[in-house]
């Protein structure tokens, strides 16, 4: 490819067409490609996939014991009930309350057909259900480790997963390259990545704390974010070729500054792998800032706090900081009271590179047609405003940028036939 070229990709917009000032529906925003940059594997399982995950492990009487251990009391295994525990999302006060349901989600994901199959079915739903042509699942490899199933295999089954649910959507071509030689090239009209998240923790000596088992706790926390992050770096080099993992990420509760977690990125930056962090979700805008400036982030998760610093969201804008905005997700944990109040509106007046994202389709009880509906009902945009968030979320994406220019082009040539 030369230099004019990927210059001329990297600049093209979609083409502005008659109809594009009408409200987009349902049914435009299912055909409009598109990706979804944050979305968690155990907050997006299908509960029908839960379900039966129990009852093929034979797990009835440990998910009844891990309900009762997070404040979900019942005598039974009632499916009903985990249903309304997993899928009712307005039943939190807080952020820290509505992450407990991951206890349920990734007790069932411990097994590697488990793994896989979700993994697989999440990918394939996103793209025939919501037409989703670009998906980075996320999830934290040492949640999922048990007897007889280590992090290399948890990873493996992942991306097998995932690469099935591409399958079907791949075909080879021949194109010329840029010298006009006619080559075979694969093209993919559904591409997936993978996330490795790191959980969040104290980052206090333990030797510190008198209570043994608060200590326990904490040793365990730090032992499980250090071996994320060597899960992570070495499961790049071994799947180089294939971009998985594509990024890391820190998520989890915001009880602890982020500053601390500095050194424990360094092998992230040894490996050049590109980061997004959940700052701001429930903390202030000071999560953010540490977040770029201290973790050099690439993305922000949520951000929903940045309105009350000017400056920050002024540099965000100018070094093109994708922010991945969860409404849906952030009315539920009361970070924005309700979607309409949330400031995603400030970012798009700034020009923020704002990417509607779901976070936990089954936990939040939505998706990425839902979450589109959401921008356009609250800041009344019109189809082409649309297209210019999915041209943000195509954008954002990890994808290395050899793959990412022809496959964002053929997105790009669909979204002006609409
Ligand atoms: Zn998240």
């Amino acid at each position: 490819m030369s230099f004019t070229s990927i210059m001329e990709q990297k600049h093209r917009l979609p083409k502005k067409k008659r109809g594009d000032c009408q409200k987009p529906n349902e049914d435009y925003l299912r055909a409009m490609p598109k990706g979804d940059l944050h979305r968690h594997l155990g907050g997006s399982m299908s509960f029908e996939r839960f379900d039966h995950e129990v009852r093929r492990q034979g797990l009835e009487s440990e998910i009844v014991r891990i309900a009762g251990e997070n404040g979900f009391q019942m005598d039974a295994y009632d499916k009903d009930k985990l249903h309304t525990i997993i899928c009712d999302p307005g039943q939190f006060e807080t952020l820290g309350p509505y992450l407990t349901r991951f206890k349920l989600t990734e007790r069932v994901l411990m097994d590697r057909q488990a793994l896989r199959e979700t993994s697989e079915e999440i990918a394939r739903s996103a793209v025939e259900n919501e037409g989703v042509r670009y998906l980075e699942l996320r999830f934290s490899p040492t949640n999922y480790i048990c007897d007889g199933l280590w992090s290399k295999k948890i990873i493996e089954a992942v991306v097998e997963g995932l690469c099935s649910a591409e399958d079907p959507f791949k075909h080879e071509k021949m194109e010329p390259d840029w010298r006009g030689y006619k080559r075979h090239v694969v093209k993919y009209g559904f591409r997936t990545g993978l996330i490795i998240s790191g959980m969040k923790c104290s980052m206090v000596d333990p030797e510190t704390i008198a209570d043994p088992i608060e200590r326990q706790k904490i040793k365990q926390a730090q032992f499980n974010l250090r071996e994320t992050v060597d899960i992570a770096t070495v499961a790049k080099k071994y799947y180089q070729e294939h971009h998985f993992p594509i990024g890391f990420d820190l998520c989890g509760a915001e009880d602890f500054p982020l500053k601390a977690f500095k050194h424990y990125l360094y092998k992230i930056d040894d490996a050049k792998m590109q980061r997004t962090i959940h700052a701001g979700e429930s903390a202030n805008h000071a999560a953010i800032s540490a977040a770029i400036y201290d973790l050099s982030a690439n993305r922000i998760g949520h951000g929903t706090k940045l309105y009350f610093h000017q400056s920050l969201l002024d540099y965000i804008v100018a070094n093109s900081i994708a922010l991945e905005v969860c409404l849906s997700s952030n009315a539920h944990t009361n970070t924005t009271t309700r979607r309409s109040v949330t400031p995603a509106g400030m970012y798009l007046d700034a020009g923020a590179k704002v990417v509607p994202c779901t976070d936990n389709t089954t936990m939040d009880n939505t998706d990425l047609i839902q979450e589109y509906m959401h921008f356009a009902n609250i800041f009344e945009l019109n189809r082409y405003q649309c297209k210019l968030l999915a041209w943000n979320s195509l954008w954002g994406g990890f994808l290395h940028i050899k793959d990412k220019l022809p496959f964002i082009s053929d997105c790009i040539d669909m979204m002006d036939q609409m």
